[in-house]
């Protein structure tokens, strides 16, 4: 057992304060750490022995964070480990076979290029390459192997819609049975090109769309251009072809901290919005200087969307999702029905039946209703899909909503909050959990923090780069060959 095991084997973030081991901001070094409580939060302290001590904020909340470890649910392990463990979390990656989650959402980033330059970039977006065909299908295959019938995966980037082949390669990602695909997109390319835009509509993919505020302000502070109008000319498009989407913002201290409420009803009343992702900013690729004492958090996250929306959601309406770890998303589910917003929690005691620590056993109906929500408040949950609305309808089996699956996909909206660790908050016991992975072209799955943190990124993007290079000459030889 490495050194990492052991600290995963203890459970060290089940309780605070509490030891683990984290990164060196800047040289990636793997060091101990400690998060200590200091009054109401909770910070991670740590010391690198060539580039000093840094002090990272985990949670303003300490309470809460403790109140969230209830929601701990046992990992299921993964059919296929890709690699065996070496140096110790987080540099065997992955899955190896100290990691104690399947995963539920795989992402493949198809290319390295944009059509925008972000400032935020945490992807570092730009010149690298693009995969082919039979580089993706090989990657689905190795999700294939490890997860049998794989729930979810997400194509990304770079900018996925300018790769040439993604329309085939959604449609290769159905073929080999992924119950749900998504695009993870910026919207342009859906705004410019109706024409694409339609053929990606019959392949009918759930659009997870990049979408920071209403206010241009905003959208110039975080993407570097104004692009609200187009955003919404995309999302009208996608509502004309009856796409699911989900918005996603990513939130910056002092930038679009007040638009959240607005954009919680914004989503609500949009037609193609099933969804909304909050993403507190990840300092990683291009992301500039900030204060890690400063970072904007989940529980300040539902703050401003309690006070921004008056109370439509308050704090209690938000669980942690079990099936990573607790701290590392909240999730709350409504049914909206003509103007009137129902949240989940407030019909059934949510908290309850994803106390995983307590552990009662459910009778039926009970049984039936804590199954349903295990499957919601899950990163394969899928908004808009009729399995989420199954289990919305399966949740409220108790109560007289007189609602059916097919009428309610559509009037069940979801809105979660996911904290994404940078190399400052970066926690081996939390990454160890995670159920979110990148898939790499050499068949690997890289848990997303660990690849935007530790250099796996790099890594790929330094393989990719020599691999084209010897393809390139490989090709000007046989050309040279054939032209002997
Ligand atoms: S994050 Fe998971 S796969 Fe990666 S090294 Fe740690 S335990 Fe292994
Ligand atoms: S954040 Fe997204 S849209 Fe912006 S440059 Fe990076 S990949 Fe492109
Ligand atoms: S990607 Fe990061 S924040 Fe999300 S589940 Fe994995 S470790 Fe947690």
């Amino acid at each position: 057992m490495t050194e990492t095991g052991s600290h995963q084997r203890s459970g060290t973030a089940d309780s605070v304060a509490y030891e683990t081991r984290s990164l060196c901001p800047v040289c990636k070094k793997v060091i101990d750490a400690r998060v200590d409580r200091e009054g109401d939060r909770l910070v991670m302290h740590k010391r690198c022995p060539e580039h000093g001590s840094f002090a990272a904020l985990v949670s303003p909340d300490a309470d809460g964070y403790e109140r969230s470890l209830r929601n701990n649910k046992p990992g299921v392990r993964p059919a296929y480990f890709a690699t065996d463990v070496h140096e110790g979390c987080p540099n065997d990656c992955g899955l190896c076979p100290d990691h104690q989650q399947h995963t539920c959402l795989a992402l493949i980033e198809v290319n390295t290029g944009c059509n925008l330059a972000c400032p935020t970039c945490f992807a570092n977006a730009g010149a690298g390459y693009n995969l082919t065909l039979d580089e993706v299908s090989l990657m689905l295959d190795a999700f294939v192997r490890a997860e049998g019938e794989p729930e979810v995966v997400q194509f990304s980037g770079g900018e996925p819609t300018i790769h040439p082949q993604l329309l085939e390669m959604i449609q290769m990602a159905k073929d080999k049975g992924v119950q749900h695909v998504m695009v993870n997109t910026n919207g342009l390319r859906i705004a410019r090109d109706p024409v694409w835009a339609r053929q990606l509509g019959e392949l009918r993919p759930i659009i997870y769309l990049q979408f920071d505020g209403l206010e241009d302000a905003t959208s110039i502070a975080l993407r570097g251009e104004p692009l609200v109008q187009e955003k919404l000319q995309a999302l009208d498009r996608l509502a004309e072809m009856d796409l699911d989407c989900v918005l996603v913002a990513a939130v910056e201290r002092g930038v679009n901290e007040h638009e959240v409420g607005a954009l919680v009803r914004f989503g609500i009343e949009h037609p193609a919005v099933r969804a909304i992702n909050f993403q507190p900013v990840m300092h990683t690729g291009r992301h500039g200087s900030f204060d890690p004492l400063d970072r904007v958090t989940i529980p300040e996250v539902i703050g401003h969307i309690e006070r921004q929306t008056e109370g439509m959601f308050v704090a209690s309406d938000f669980v942690p999702v079990p099936c990573c770890h607790p701290s590392c998303q909240s999730v709350t589910y409504a049914h909206i029905e003509d103007g009137q917003v129902t949240p989940l929690p407030r019909l059934i005691d949510v908290d309850d039946y994803l106390d995983f620590i307590t552990n009662r056993t459910w009778p039926e109906p009970s049984h039936v209703v804590k199954h349903a929500l295990e499957a919601m408040w899950s990163s394969s949950a899928v908004p808009g899909s009729l399995a989420l609305a199954q289990q919305f309808c399966d949740a409220t089996c108790n109560i007289d909503l007189a609602i059916s699956a097919s009428d309610v996909a559509k009037q069940v909206f979801s809105v979660s909050i996911k904290d994404f660790m940078d190399a400052y908050t970066f926690d081996v016991s939390k990454v160890a959990k995670c159920c979110v992975g990148v898939l790499t072209p050499d068949g690997k799955m890289i848990p997303f923090c660990a690849y935007n943190s530790v250099g796996y990124r790099e890594d790929v993007r330094e393989a990719m780069k020599l691999k084209r290079a010897g393809e390139r000459l490989a090709r000007r030889s046989a050309a040279g060959h054939a032209g002997v």
